[in-house]
Parts: C-alpha cells; sequence; structure tokens
C-alpha cells in the first residue's frame, strides 16, 4: 500500500483504482445502505427480505445495485416493507402510491421467492384500477365505472392470465378502455343525459364528435353497459374497424433478413428480434418473451419453441441468438433480459432500436405482414381505418392457448372479409 492510498474502512482493502478516494469500498457501500434500507427497526435486516439483500450483495453489476438504492422512490418503498408499514404482498404493494416503483420492486421480490409469482400485467392493472377508483369517488357514474372495472375487465383479465401470460399490452389497453368509458360517461353528464335516457341519435353524435381511438376503445365498455341495462338495451353500439396493413414483397423481407444477419452496427437484440420477426412473422410482445430453454439442439440442429414442436432454426439465426445469450452473461432467463431478472425486456426499447434504423423505413407491423404468407403462424399488420360499421352486443373474446403463435392483432389481406366480422374480438384479444 503506497501513503496516498486509503484501506476501506469496513473490510480493510484498498478500492480499486481509485486510491484514496473513498473511505468504503462499493461492496461495503453497498452493504451499508442495503443495511440501513431493510433495517426492520431492531438493527438487524428483516428477515424476510434477506433474500433481497443476498441478491443485491451477488448481483453482477454492484454499481446497478446502489444507484437503485439510491433511488429516492425506491429507498421509501423498501423502508416501508422493512418496518411493516407497508405489507410485504402483492396486494400490500398494489397500495403504494408510486406505481412504478412498486412494479419494479414486485418483479424482483417475485424473482428471489420472497413474493409468490402473479402475471406481472395483471398487478400492474389491478394496481392502476385500484388507484383510479380511488380518485374518482366524487364522478356522478362512480358506480357504474366501479362494476365495469371490477366486474368486467378484472374478471377477463384474471382468466386470460389463468390460461396464459398477458401481453405487455394488455394494460394500454385496458387502461384506455377505462379512461374512454369514464370520458364518455363525463360527457354524458356534462350534456345533461341520464344514461338510462341515452338515445341512438345522442350516441351517434358522440361518434362523430370524437376520435377513431376513443370510439375503438369505449366499444366494450358501451357494449357491457348496453347488455347490463346500465344504458338502454336497444342502443346500437358502432365497431370501429380496421385494414389490413402493408405487405412487404418476399424480396424487400430477404433484403431485411439480409441486413439484419450481417450487420454489427444494428444492436444485437434489436438484430435477434428482428431475424425472428421476419422469419416466423412473431410479434415483439411474443418474442421478447422467449426464455433461453426455447433455445434449442435437436438431433444436432437449432430449434426454437416458438410453440409445439419446437421449429428448426437456420444455422446464421441460430448463431446471432446465441450470440446473445453470451453476451448477457449469467442470471436470468430470458433470452432479451431487462434490467430486472423477473420480467423480460420490455419492447418498447427493442421497438425504439427498430425504429432508429431509418434506413430501412420498414415497420415491425409490414415485415410481420410479409412473413405471414409464408410462413406457420399468420401474422398480419394492423393500420388503423376511421371506418365504422354497426355491430351486435355482447361479443366476448377468448384467451388463445398459451402455444399460440398467431397474434391475434388484425387481418391479413386473405382473410379481410372474414376478419371484418371479427375484428373487435381479434383486437380485443390483442390488447391482453
Ligand atoms: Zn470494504
Amino acid at each position: 500500500m503506497t501513503g496516498t492510498e486509503i484501506a476501506c474502512g469496513d473490510c480493510g482493502t484498498v478500492p480499486p483504482g481509485r486510491p484514496g478516494r473513498r473511505p468504503l469500498c462499493p461492496a461495503c457501500k453497498l452493504n451499508r445502505r442495503i443495511a440501513l434500507l431493510l433495517d426492520d427497526g431492531t438493527g438487524h435486516i428483516r428477515p424476510a427480505l434477506r433474500p433481497l439483500a443476498t441478491a443485491l450483495r451477488n448481483a453482477p453489476n454492484l454499481s446497478t445495485s446502489r444507484l437503485w438504492l439510491y433511488r429516492p422512490l425506491a429507498a421509501d418503498l423498501l423502508t416501508a416493507l422493512a418496518t411493516g408499514r407497508v405489507p410485504l404482498s402483492h396486494d400490500g404493494l398494489s397500495t403504494w402510491p408510486r406505481p412504478g416503483a412498486a412494479r419494479h420492486l414486485r418483479h424482483r421480490l417475485i424473482a428471489y421467492g420472497i413474493l409468490p409469482p402473479v402475471d406481472p400485467h395483471l398487478a400492474d392493472i389491478e394496481s392502476w384500477l385500484r388507484h383510479r377508483l380511488a380518485q374518482i369517488t366524487e364522478h356522478p357514474h362512480e358506480q357504474v365505472l366501479r362494476q365495469y372495472a371490477l366486474w368486467h375487465q378484472l374478471p377477463r383479465l384474471r382468466a386470460t392470465a389463468a390460461s396464459r401470460p398477458l401481453r405487455s399490452t394488455a394494460k394500454p389497453y385496458a387502461t384506455q378502455q377505462f379512461t374512454q368509458a369514464q370520458l364518455f360517461l363525463t360527457w354524458l353528464h356534462d350534456s345533461g343525459v341520464e344514461p338510462a335516457a341515452l338515445t341512438q341519435a345522442r350516441l351517434d353524435t358522440w361518434y362523430a364528435t370524437h376520435r377513431v381511438h376513443q370510439r375503438y376503445r369505449v366499444g366494450g365498455f358501451l357494449t357491457w353497459a348496453t347488455s347490463h341495462g346500465h344504458l338502454p338495451r336497444g342502443l346500437v353500439v358502432h365497431q370501429v374497424t380496421f385494414k389490413p396493413g402493408t405487405t412487404i414483397t418476399q424480396q424487400r423481407r430477404l433484403e431485411l433478413l439480409r441486413h439484419y444477419l450481417i450487420d454489427d452496427a444494428v444492436a444485437l437484440p434489436a438484430r435477434a428480434a428482428a431475424v425472428l420477426m421476419l422469419l416466423y412473422a412473431q410479434p415483439l410482445s411474443r418474442i421478447h418473451r422467449l426464455t433461453r430453454d426455447d433455445l434449442l439442439t435437436i438431433d444436432g440442429t437449432p430449434h426454437l419453441r416458438l410453440g409445439d414442436p419446437p421449429i428448426p432454426l437456420p444455422t446464421p439465426a441460430a448463431h446471432l441468438l446465441h450470440r446473445l445469450v453470451d453476451e448477457a452473461g449469467r442470471g436470468g432467463q430470458w433470452l432479451f433480459p431487462a434490467a430486472c431478472p423477473a420480467s423480460p425486456s420490455p419492447t418498447q426499447p427493442c421497438t425504439a432500436d427498430y425504429a432508429r434504423q431509418d434506413s430501412l423505413s420498414v415497420k415491425p407491423e409490414s415485415q410481420r405482414s410479409a412473413s405471414s404468407c409464408c410462413k406457420r403462424p399468420r401474422r398480419s399488420s394492423p393500420t388503423r381505418s376511421d371506418s365504422t360499421r354497426p355491430r351486435r352486443p355482447a361479443n366476448t373474446p377468448t384467451p388463445a392457448g398459451p402455444g399460440a403463435a398467431t397474434p391475434p392483432t388484425a387481418t391479413t389481406s386473405n382473410r379481410q372479409r372474414d376478419d371484418q366480422a371479427g375484428t373487435r374480438r381479434t383486437n380485443a384479444r390483442a390488447g391482453q
């Protein structure tokens, strides 16, 4: 040790590369922070949270753990859980007023076996609805909105989650449905119209004066409300339909495949996701849930388990996916890992990587459309249109099976006519 070096006050080692700069080495600083935040009030870490403390100490990147522990929102929640101010349970986390912090910690607590596994998207939706319902107690139609959320939306989502993991789009879809239902009832109230006295002409006026995404999202509520007597049963609920997206040519698909297979300038996760999309027409919401176990070798040939049975994987694509696993390093089950080991990478960053490839000028949806012409799982791309048409009420979507490879997002060109009849049902599943 030189004269300028100062040993760590806790463990006696000299912090590497920073002689004399810090009184504590990074590991000891992290240890102190963990002990402070997870203290149950007796000077010791709450026993139930010890697996979390161990995982944080053994994390591959200590600076990531330390940064998280110094975030005020995370620190407040950890302290509340450690001291028992917030119950250490899923319900307890749902009551926390900062849903983002609760969501991240929930993923960690599940990963470390502290909380039982739940569908993370379902938990997020339950938490969101709980907070929203607490905010609208003064709404003139609060009871109807409460029944819609608790008796209609949540049971359907729970039933779907029981059969397969909810997609990452489930939360924005469900929350938008609720938000548009609330806005519709607010509009009724402001117009001086009681729900029971709503006429078709007045409903048509609402359709004519609101945007397409509002008409689309409110459809589920109107169908439910008319079939349960909250709105007159005779009302005709209009359905927003979607036109099929533009299909790229086979030549263009091959050009894109070649580009993503060989261009090292593109981020590796984005390349791998793009290749899977172009080869198998998988949506990002499915791709980002692939695990390392889905990458198989059968009879010496690489395979990918998108459903049952696994399908052969071209060697260049297999090489790309194995590189992805190697570069991600140890830990985690996901093929496209996120910062939190309990959750796969969100689709948004992957999509963002896509969007940065300006030279391609091709959206992921159209790549899926191209692949859908020649691959087993049918894929299509939704392009919203402004058309509406009357529909029958009471359309109940059924969840897709766990191995279903087709994302029910929209129509394909050769199935357009059939899909127009079932577009709403299809897109309802896409939201879950
Ligand atoms: Zn130390």
